[in-house]
């Protein structure tokens, strides 16, 4: 295992600093006193593994990651614990898929226990960070980039640095489960087979933003992207999966599309599909396409819509908007979404048992 080198900050900020920013921390806005940082290159593989200070960083203009845009990231959540302890939710899970999207964008993996050592160190130097508020988190953002300088095009870069970074954080949706409206995208695809939409790259988010300001541009909050083909299948919400819920009650199950390599498989998306045949609501991955979603929700087998995924937990899909028009799934959260949603956030917060193991201690 890498050793680490510890440097911190001078002066850390008072707790009345630190509280100001705690009482209203929106997303991804604040950041900790601390990052970690670890260098790659050909010769030594993983080196210069530290712990220090957060701030800018200092890259060449012709640095590859400017130019080719070889970077990616992973996101998940610190949570306080009732008993003061800081843990995380299957952090394992994100160090493998961190090395799968590796693989993909031909950048080198990173071994999983120096992956969990590096939230480790930043959660536990930067622990008074962790909020206690009901609902709020310590968001970690591991990410890595190509920092070898110069312009060929032939080759991936032979240098990187892994960085991660810690932000104090309220829900990504503000406020009260509200469910939002979304907009078929029929114009933009996020990803198609054999290109990068499994990967958690920059850059899929990049290609996304324009499709996004449509969605808002149509009066919508998220855009919902269909298959690269066709354009009929559903694939996912903005950064977040789908999930469909038929009938209700007693006869309540869940559908999911299958990932298939051009859907990013969402970790929530993951333990959903584990947990809900544990609370009697049976799950199955298949293809939906837009228009049997219409037409289910008009028929009433189709009852409830939510998205999921690290950021926003789980938000309901109220409102679905295309080119043929629009319709509505309900105008408040489910029953199926609110119980599912309940039982995950309990189990992150220590509220509820957790027989699946996926609570992992960091500091
Ligand atoms: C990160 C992400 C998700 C959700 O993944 P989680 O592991 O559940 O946070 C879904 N879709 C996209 C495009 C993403 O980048």
């Amino acid at each position: 295992m890498i050793e680490f080198e510890i440097e911190l900050v001078d002066r850390r900020k008072s707790a009345q600093e630190r509280e100001a920013v705690l009482a209203d921390p929106g997303f991804g806005l604040h950041f900790t006193e601390h990052m970690i940082t670890i260098e790659w290159d050909k010769e030594q593989g993983w080196h210069d593994a530290r712990l220090r200070p957060y701030g800018p960083l200092s890259l060449d203009p012709a640095t590859k990651v400017f130019h080719y845009g070889q970077e990616l990231f992973e996101g998940l959540k610190a949570y306080r614990q009732p008993d003061g302890t800081i843990v995380s939710f299957r952090p394992q899970a994100n160090a493998a898929r961190f090395n799968t999207s590796c693989d993909r964008m031909a950048m080198p993996r990173l071994p999983e226990e120096t992956f969990l050592k590096s939230l480790e160190l930043l959660c536990d130097a930067d622990r008074d960070w962790v909020p206690t508020r009901e609902g709020h988190s310590l968001y970690l953002r591991p990410f890595i980039i190509a920092t070898e300088t110069g312009m060929g095009v032939n080759y991936p870069s032979n240098k990187y640095m892994y960085c991660v970074i810690a932000a104090p954080s309220a829900s990504y949706f503000s406020g009260a489960v509200k469910p939002v409206s979304v907009w078929l995208s029929r114009d933009y695809t996020r990803a198609a087979p054999g290109g990068t939409g499994f990967a958690k790259c920059g850059g899929n988010y990049a290609a996304a933003f324009v499709a996004q300001q449509e969605a808002v541009a149509k009066g919508c909050d998220q855009v919902v992207w269909l298959d690269a083909a066709e354009h009929r299948w559903v694939e996912e919400m903005g950064g977040m999966n789908l999930f469909f819920v038929y009938g209700s009650g007693p006869d309540a199950r869940l559908v999911t599309p299958p990932t298939a390599g051009t859907i990013l498989p969402g970790i929530t998306r993951d333990s959903l599909l584990k947990l809900a045949p544990e609370l009697g609501i049976p799950v199955s991955e298949e293809m939906i396409s837009v228009e049997q979603w219409r037409d289910d929700v008009a028929s009433g087998a189709l009852t409830e819509v939510f998205a999921c995924g690290t950021a926003a937990v789980i938000t309901p899909v109220g409102r679905v908007k295309g080119e043929e028009g629009e319709f509505t799934i309900s105008e408040a959260g489910g029953p199926v979404t609110m119980r599912l949603r309940e039982e995950l956030v309990g189990i992150q917060y220590g509220r509820r048992p957790d027989p699946y193991g996926w609570i992992t201690s960091l500091a």
